[in-house]
C-alpha cells in the first residue's frame, strides 16, 4: 500500500523549542526533529519535512505568509501540515486560507506547552494534523474544509479559529461555529462543513506572493476613546504610513460619540474596515440612529465585514491592499462576510 505524500513546513514557535543552558526556551528544533519525536507517523504516511524557519510565529511577517502560500501551491504532494507557533495560528489561517487553493488537506497545528515540560501537545497534535491529513471524509471535503486549524483533537475553520486563551492547554476554539470535526481514537468524526462562498469569492481577486506590505493598523476602541491616534492618522497619515485600518468597534457596529466624526474623516483618506471587538459575528445594519450608530457610520463610508474579528479583518484588509484592491473592491469582499 503506498501511503499519502505528508509534507511538513515547520516555521517555528512553541512547538519546536528546546531549552538553553538557564532553561528558558529557544527557537531551536527544525521539522526533522518535529516528525522524529512521533515515530508513529511513518506508519500513517510518507512524510516529507522541510524546516522553513525557526521563529516565534508573534515575530511572523505577512511576507513569509505570503511566500509560504505560493510554496504551497506548488508542493506535489497529498497533504501539507504547517507547524508553528499558537500566537497567531488564527490569524496566519486564514491568510493560507484565503490564499491557498488547494484540493488536498492543508492544515496548521502548534503546541501550547513546550517539549521540556511533562506533558508537551506538540507531538499529540502532530500525529492528530497527519491523522486529520491522511482520513478519507477529510480528503474528499478539503475543498470544502478549506485550510484547518487541529489542536487537542479538534479540527476549525481558518475563517472561524480563535485563541481565547494565552496559557492553558485548551487555548483554541471557534466561538461563532464549534469544531468542524472531532478526532476520536483514530477516527475524524465529521461535525459541520464551513460555508466558503466569502473566502472562496475573495480569493478570485486575491494573490499569494506578489505586492509589496500594506501596513493596516488596528485601533480597538475602548469606553470613552479620547481619539487622538485617529486624529494622528488623519493628519499625518502619510508620515504614519499605514494603508487601511480596522476599527474594533463595540456592538453591532459602534464607536464612542466622541470619535464618530473622526473615524468617518479617516475613512474618507483611507480604507477603514469596522469590525466587532465582541469577537467576531454579523454586524447590524439598520438598527440604531445618531452620529456613531451602525446606519451613519456605513453612510459615512465605513467598510462593515462583521462576521470576521478584527484581527481576521486586519489579514484580509492587507491581503485586499496588497492585491492592489480599491476601496469599492474591498467593500464588496467585506460585504459578504456579514
Ligand atoms: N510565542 C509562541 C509562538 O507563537 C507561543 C506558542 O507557540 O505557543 O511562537
Amino acid at each position: 500500500m503506498t501511503l499519502p505524500r505528508i509534507q511538513i513546513l515547520a516555521l517555528g514557535g512553541t512547538i519546536a523549542t528546546s531549552p538553553d543552558a538557564s532553561g528558558a526556551m529557544q527557537m531551536g528544533l527544525g521539522a526533522d526533529d518535529l516528525v522524529a519525536a512521533v515515530p508513529l507517523l511513518a506508519t500513517l504516511a510518507d512524510i516529507r519535512a522541510e524546516t522553513v524557519s525557526r521563529v516565534g510565529s508573534h515575530s511572523l511577517s505577512f511576507d513569509q505568509m505570503h511566500a509560504l502560500a505560493a510554496k504551497i501551491m506548488g508542493l506535489d504532494v497529498d497533504g501539507v501540515i504547517v507547524t508553528q507557533g499558537t500566537d497567531t495560528l488564527e490569524e496566519t489561517s486564514f491568510l493560507l486560507d484565503l490564499l491557498v487553493e488547494r484540493d488536498i488537506p492543508v492544515i496548521v497545528t502548534a503546541a501550547m506547552r513546550n517539549p521540556a515540560l511533562t506533558s508537551p501537545d506538540g507531538p499529540g497534535n502532530l500525529l492528530a494534523a497527519v491523522r486529520v491529513a491522511c482520513d478519507p471524509w477529510v480528503k474528499a471535503h478539503a475543498r470544502s474544509l478549506g485550510v484547518v486549524a487541529v489542536m487537542l483533537d479538534e479540527i476549525y475553520a481558518a475563517a472561524d479559529v480563535l485563541k481565547i486563551h494565552p496559557t492553558r492547554l485548551n487555548a483554541f476554539a471557534s466561538p461563532q461555529t464549534g469544531p468542524l470535526a472531532a478526532l476520536v481514537e483514530d477516527r475524524v468524526v465529521p461535525l459541520s462543513l464551513p460555508v466558503r462562498a466569502p473566502v472562496e469569492a475573495a480569493r478570485k481577486r486575491l494573490t499569494a506572493a506578489e505586492g509589496r506590505e500594506q501596513p493596516v493598523a488596528l485601533l480597538w476602541l475602548g469606553l470613552d476613546e479620547p481619539g487622538y491616534i485617529l486624529e494622528a492618522m488623519v493628519d499625518h497619515r502619510d508620515q504614519l504610513g499605514y494603508r487601511g485600518v480596522v476599527v474594533g468597534a463595540m456592538g453591532g457596529g459602534h464607536v464612542p460619540e466622541r470619535v464618530a466624526s473622526l473615524v468617518g474623516q479617516l475613512s474618507e483618506i483611507i480604507p477603514t474596515v469596522v469590525s466587532p471587538r465582541a469577537g467576531g459575528g454579523p454586524l447590524l445594519r439598520q438598527t440604531y440612529g445618531g452620529p456613531s450608530s451602525e446606519i451613519a457610520l456605513r453612510k459615512a463610508g465605513l467598510i462593515f465585514g462583521g462576521r470576521l474579528n478584527p484581527l481576521k479583518a486586519r489579514v484580509l484588509l492587507q491581503a485586499c491592499l496588497r492585491a492592489g484592491l480599491d476601496r469599492t473592491a474591498i467593500a464588496e469582499i467585506f460585504e459578504t462576510f456579514g
